[in-house]
């Protein structure tokens, strides 16, 4: 039997069973519903695009897969390049894996190996966020700051390796003036933080973090598996802020199958760079630059491109913030909204209780977690259907 993701398999309600999908709608056997959540905010372009289904089909009538152990192939090279000159400055060098999290461990691995080849063995601890997420592996966890290891924590006791921050400038500029010495890395979610509860902060934060991490030799990581391709109306954060390790996923291939990317700046790429072997990055998932992945991701981009993704982005922003705007009610502590992602906080987690099923039979999938009911959507969603998403998260409170 399936065992499913974050479930009390005792007291799990039944999922939903899909027969089919197609641009926002998913579909049961009897029902059709708007996928508010863009299936963990991977699906951009919606299901089913013809494009790209059409770039995974001929990829696979030449081949799905081969090995990038002394083997290489065309759709991984132009992922590759195209990543490059898309990103900014000299984001260049792609380490591709399978899942966002297998990337979020290769970045930390970076980092800290990008010490160990100095011969600098001082450097062990990773700088993050409280409320942050990077994924379900181990190192991952860790770097994370949420309910997944509170089990750890009780069998191993205290984190000695990573050390979390506020997103206040003031705790940043203390753990810097007192710590800097013993960090490989500063990672984060840039602007927007996911599964930690859709929490949104300020550039500044990002801005005063390069500075630091820039006078005190400590390298910034984003992870942007969530916020990237334009969840945040910028098309990455990195735009704005570069960071010196990128870390994408989720939506890299429009959410048709798994796939990441670890992308490092020529400063960490020069790190591991030279004669030495022991100075290779020893890591190699088996499925890293699938070419049925590759392929898709590249038509992926170039429809985000073509199709000026990012207008689209600001419009779903513009519809939220004049449906939303001034939305109160005594069980709400806060309604939040960022480009494509709007967050209602509620004051109980009880008050959740029932909204999966009450939206389900309005049309509309939804997941909330904990305190948060929000919306991710398919950036290519009508006005329309949005207005109904909202609407939908409107309504459940309208009858309480
Ligand atoms: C989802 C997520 C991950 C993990 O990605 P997987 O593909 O689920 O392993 C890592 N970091 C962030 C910010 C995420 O939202």
């Amino acid at each position: 039997m399936i065992w499913y993701p974050y479930q009390q398999m005792k007291t799990m309600k039944e999922p939903y069973k899909i027969t089919n999908a197609e641009g926002v709608y998913l579909y049961t056997e009897d029902r059709k519903m708007i996928d508010s959540v863009s299936s963990w905010w991977s699906v951009i372009h919606g299901y089913k695009h013809p494009v790209l289904t059409e770039a995974m089909k001929s990829q696979a009538d030449r081949f799905s897969h081969v090995m990038l152990g002394g083997l290489t192939h065309e759709p991984v090279q132009k992922l590759a390049d195209k990543l490059a000159k898309w990103l900014p400055g000299d984001l260049d060098y792609c380490f591709f894996s399978d899942s966002g999290s297998v990337a979020v461990e290769v970045a930390l691995k970076m980092a800290l190996q990008y010490y160990v080849n100095k011969k600098d063995f001082k450097r062990t601890k990773v700088l993050s966020l409280t409320h942050a997420y990077h994924g379900d592996t181990f190192k991952a966890m860790e770097v994370g700051d949420d309910e997944d290891y509170h089990f750890i924590l009780e069998a191993y006791g205290e984190k000695k390796d990573v050390i979390h921050i506020p997103t206040q400038i003031q705790a940043l500029e203390e753990v810097f003036a007192a710590r800097h010495e013993e960090f490989n890395c500063f990672i984060v979610e840039p602007l927007l933080q996911g599964a930690g509860g859709m929490r949104m902060y300020d550039i500044s934060f990002l801005k005063r973090a390069r500075q630091l991490c820039d006078q005190f030799g400590v390298l910034l990581v984003f992870d942007e598996v969530a916020t990237g391709f334009g969840r945040t109306g910028n098309r990455f954060v990195a735009d704005l802020v570069q960071p010196d390790i990128l870390v994408l996923g989720k939506a890299l291939t429009g959410g048709y199958i798994g796939h990441a990317v670890t992308v490092a700046n020529h400063k960490v790429y020069n790190g591991f760079y030279g004669d030495e072997p022991w100075k290779a990055l020893m890591h190699g998932p088996t499925f890293m630059g699938n070419a049925l992945a590759c392929a898709v991701a590249l038509k992926s981009i170039e429809l985000f491109e073509e199709e000026d993704y990012i207008s689209k982005i600001r419009r779903i922003e513009e519809i939220t913030r004049r449906e939303m705007q001034g939305f109160k009610h005594p069980k709400i502590r806060e309604v939040r909204m960022m480009g494509g992602c709007v967050c209602v906080e509620v004051k109980d987690a009880k008050d959740l209780s029932g909204f999966q099923q009450f939206a389900f039979e309005r049309g509309v999938f939804s997941r909330p977690f904990l305190n948060y009911m929000y919306a991710m959507v398919p950036y290519v969603i009508t006005e329309e259907e949005l207005v109904k998403v909202l609407q939908v998260m409107k309504e459940w409170f309208s009858i309480r």
